[in-house]
């Protein structure tokens, strides 16, 4: 799968991306230009998702984040996004449990926001945090039969 490969090369480098944007607080030209280098359209999607306001993206007091984003084609559909996971179809099939280094468009999309804090995250204190996060883990993700971790 040539895709596959892709991702390979995206994830080896993602993380120095991304400290570099947490360094200078936005997606900067360089940090685009190395993006760019990656020739992946998913993150090009990623970037559209920023550039839509189609993600929220969620902050504990304690600094934990996750995201809720709107699909693409369906704008009724939201995926929950955290750190190697989201509930989207994409993240869901066998390669991915086989392959932890894949990862989809929102999840590129939640690490760029989460980075460059663009759109600005919405700030709760834990509890609030936790209950939100467990309302959604509970209404999208426990009927389909997929936890995170699992
Ligand atoms: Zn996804």
């Amino acid at each position: 799968m040539q895709a596959r490969h892709g991702f390979e090369r995206l994830d080896a480098s993602f993380d120095h991306i991304l400290q570099h944007i947490r360094t200078k607080g936005q997606v900067s030209d360089a940090a685009l230009a190395h993006l760019a280098a990656f020739d992946d359209t998913r993150v090009r999607k990623a970037l559209a998702i920023i550039d839509r306001d189609k993600i929220t993206l969620f902050r504990s007091a304690s600094g934990r984040t996750f995201a809720l984003v709107q699909g693409t084609e369906r704008e009724d559909v939201v995926y929950l996004v955290m750190r190697h996971f989201c509930t989207c179809p994409d993240q869901g099939g066998p390669v991915h449990r086989h392959q932890e280094q894949l990862v989809c468009k929102h999840e590129i999309a939640y690490a760029l926001s989460e980075a460059c804090g663009r759109p600005a995250p919405r700030n709760l204190s834990d509890v609030a945090f936790s209950d939100l996060l467990l309302h959604h883990l509970l209404t999208e993700i426990a009927p389909k039969g997929r936890m995170p971790d699992e």
